[in-house]
């Protein structure tokens, strides 16, 4: 598996070499350099926007055991609307989900929160600001707001959460920094819905279906009103294709809270 650190050493070898070899800037040796930064920024950038690169991190985006189960997962919540209602078709289906909430809802919604966990799902972190520009945020400013979210989480049901997703999937070098302070395990997906931007149920349904493997692990937002609309759908095909519906920390063997 391709890591950061070998990247680095590879790129600043191949570097120094170019400087040892050329006493002279040719047109060569400036093409070699040009090709050396693109592979570092290229690399930087790949591991960056995909989850599941394990570049910097290793992110657990799926299952490996043999049990023919799946996990559903929502990011961004508790909202108001949209939350109560995937919680009773979930309840109304005994389908256990993980929630991974923005610290700053949680504040707004506590009651929410609790009937999530207290209906037995499981309660993960993804962020107390969910800042457009998370990314950019220095190692300790990131620590800290991953510490609030928890605190937010916390203050509600009394449990420090084990699981954390990195906001808009994106890793990178001060990420890993704030996550191994915290000793979280990051969570990732394999089957990413869009459902933020997709809101035709029928296409999003059958987009989510078109490929289901055991041990996947289903990306949703309780934002939206479409997703609601097609988890019964979801979950009817899920179980008529024999899959079972576990709880993500089962389906991963992992502890859900510290
Ligand atoms: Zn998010």
């Amino acid at each position: 598996m391709l890591k950061y650190p070998v990247i680095q050493i590879t790129c600043w070898a191949a570097f120094m070499a170019l400087l040892a070899v050329n006493q002279w800037w040719t047109p060569v040796s400036i093409w070699l350099f040009l090709l050396v930064v693109g592979m570092y920024l290229g690399f930087t950038a790949w591991g960056a926007i995909f989850v599941n690169s394990n570049f910097y991190i290793n992110v657990l985006c799926r299952a490996d055991g043999g049990e023919k189960a799946v996990a559903i997962s929502f990011d961004d919540g508790p909202a108001a609307g949209n939350t109560p209602q995937i919680l009773s078709i979930l309840q109304q289906h005994q389908v256990p989900a993980a929630f991974f909430c923005i610290g700053h809802r949680v504040e707004a919604h506590p009651d929410l929160l609790k009937r999530i966990y207290e209906e037995g799902h499981l309660i993960g972190n993804h962020s107390y600001s969910h800042h457009a520009l998370f990314d950019l945020f220095p190692a300790r400013k990131m620590a800290n707001d991953l510490g609030k979210a928890d605190a937010a989480i916390a203050a509600a049901i009394q449990v420090k959460p084990k699981l954390f997703r990195p906001p808009y999937g994106v890793t990178n070098p001060m990420l890993a920094k704030a996550i191994k302070e915290n000793n979280y395990i990051p969570v990732g997906w394999s089957i990413r819905s869009m459902d933020t931007v997709q809101r035709d149920e029928k296409a999003l349904l059958a987009k989510v279906t078109k490929n289901v493997r055991p041990g996947d692990i289903f990306l949703f937002h309780d934002t939206g009103a479409a997703t609601a609309k097609i988890l019964p759908g979801l979950i009817r095909y899920l179980r008529e294709q024999g899959f079972a519906i576990r709880r993500i920390d089962q389906l991963l063997n992992v502890p859900a809270y510290a």
